[in-house]
């Protein structure tokens, strides 16, 4: 389809080597996501804090923890193991920006053991305008940030509370506070040459209707692609008895704003410490084996 045209066809080579920004790529390239961010600052209705965030990861799992230095140890391990690998993600199980000293330190080792690999963060994009020049800085050219919403009153139904510079916030003022994060943060990282891929949610009957709005105005901003992901009720989150999100509406979307900005078909909802191929994931063989 055009859309996967689209993705292998773009200019940027560290696309190529991204599973998840290229279709090509997720069968020759193999990724690592390290579980060094365990705190959110932010608490979504879908989110059940005991298992992975989910604007990245499948619930029902829950991650082991690594410090730096762990994390390193686990990239050395993969490395030796999996071939191709390309990328190393920071997908939770929190918010990797909520965590930002031990994330920078992270990226700061695995850069000097290997200066090739690509970094990707995964962030729901509060503390962007905080720290996007850093993320420039530390040359990382792939960034996603979730947004599943624009406007306030939707998002004061997705969105619990914030916790923003020392105070905490609900509701309205809560989304609002979030929603414009997201978006200066998003404009800031296109600009200057990073890769933003945006995951939406889709929750129907909360904000299935407003997603192609979001997709028109992150394409705007400059975002390179957007992932639109079900909700998978998780127990214990306030969202549990909402459906899943059925799967043909989700691809009727997918295509519908394919017209307006590269989609995202492939993505596998992966853990936050997942290693591997994206169809293989290869996590069980690496836990554990770094010891605190
Ligand atoms: Fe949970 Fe992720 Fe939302 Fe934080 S951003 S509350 S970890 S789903
Ligand atoms: Fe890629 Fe989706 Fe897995 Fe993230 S969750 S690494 S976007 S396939």
């Amino acid at each position: 389809c055009s859309c996967k045209r689209n993705i292998d066809n773009n200019t940027d080579s560290s696309n190529s080597k991204h599973p998840c920004y290229s279709f090509d790529a997720q069968h020759k390239y193999a990724r690592l996501h390290l579980p060094v961010a365990p705190h959110c600052n932010i608490s979504c209705n879908y989110c059940n804090r005991k298992f992975d965030c989910l604007h990245e990861s499948r619930p029902g799992v829950t991650s082991e923890i690594l410090n730096p230095m762990e994390a390193l140890l686990r990239f050395q391990k993969v490395k030796e193991r999996i071939e191709n690998l390309s990328v190393v993600g920071i997908a939770g199980p929190g918010d990797a920006l909520a965590n930002w000293a031990n994330v920078r330190k992270t990226i700061d080792l695995i850069q000097k053991s290997d200066p090739d690999i690509l970094f990707c963060l995964s962030t729901n994009g509060l503390m962007l305008p905080e720290y996007a020049a850093e993320i420039i800085g530390l040359g990382l050219k792939h960034v996603t940030v979730t947004v599943n919403c624009l406007d306030q009153e939707i998002g004061a139904k997705i969105y619990e509370f914030v916790n923003y510079k020392g105070s905490r916030y609900w509701g309205k003022e809560a989304a609002q506070i979030l929603i414009g994060n997201q978006l200066e943060g998003i404009a800031y990282l296109s600009h200057h040459g990073v890769l933003v891929k945006v995951n939406i949610v889709m929750v129907e009957g909360i904000n299935d209707h407003h997603v192609p709005d979001i997709v028109r105005k992150v394409r705007d901003l400059g975002a390179f692609m957007t992932n639109i992901m079900p909700l998978i009720p998780a127990k214990g989150s306030s969202f549990e008895h909402y459906p899943e999100t059925n799967i043909i509406k989700l691809n009727e979307m997918r295509k519908k704003c394919q017209t307006d900005l590269l989609q995202m078909y492939h993505c596998r909802q992966c853990r936050a410490d997942a290693v591997g191929l994206l169809g293989n994931d290869r996590s069980l063989e690496f836990t554990e084996q770094v010891q605190k």
